[in-house]
C-alpha cells in the first residue's frame, strides 16, 4: 500500500468508524474522491434516499507537500467534522427547500467545531 492510499484508508476506516460510534446507523454513507478539490473534504446527501457522501480532496490528503502539515490527527479529525456535520441533513434539506440557501450552516458548523473539542476526544479515547 503506498502512503497514499494509506492515508486514504485511514480516512474512510475513521468515516465509518464515527458513523457507528455516533449511532448514525439510518443512512448509508460512501466515501469518495472530490471531484472539485476546492476543500479539504466535504459532503452531500441525497433527498430523501438517505444516502450520504463523503468526498475527501486527493490534493488535500496526498499532497507531498503537505504530508507533514496535514498529519494523520488532522485526517482523522476531518472525518469526524464531516461524518458530524451529516448527521444535519435533514435540516439541511429543509433550509434549503424553505429558503433555498443554506441559512444556519455557519451556525451548524460551529456546533460540529464544538464536538470536535469535546465529543471526538471521548471517542477516540474510547478507541475502536
Ligand atoms: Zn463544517
Amino acid at each position: 500500500m503506498t502512503q497514499a492510499e494509506k492515508r486514504i484508508e485511514l480516512f474512510k476506516k475513521h468515516v465509518f468508524m464515527f458513523q457507528n460510534k455516533l449511532g448514525f446507523n439510518d443512512v448509508e454513507i460512501h466515501v469518495l474522491e472530490q471531484v472539485r478539490p476546492d476543500s479539504k473534504a466535504s459532503w452531500n446527501s441525497i433527498k430523501s434516499n438517505c444516502q450520504i457522501s463523503i468526498f475527501y480532496s486527493k490534493s488535500w490528503i496526498v499532497n507531498p507537500k503537505k504530508l507533514e502539515e496535514v498529519t494523520c490527527d488532522i485526517i482523522i479529525k476531518t472525518a469526524f467534522h464531516e461524518v458530524y456535520e451529516a448527521q444535519f441533513y435533514r435540516i439541511y434539506e429543509l433550509l434549503d427547500e424553505k429558503y433555498n440557501e443554506n441559512l444556519g450552516l455557519e451556525e451548524i458548523h460551529m456546533l460540529v467545531r464544538r464536538a470536535e473539542n469535546t465529543i471526538l476526544p471521548i471517542i477516540l479515547k474510547e478507541g475502536v
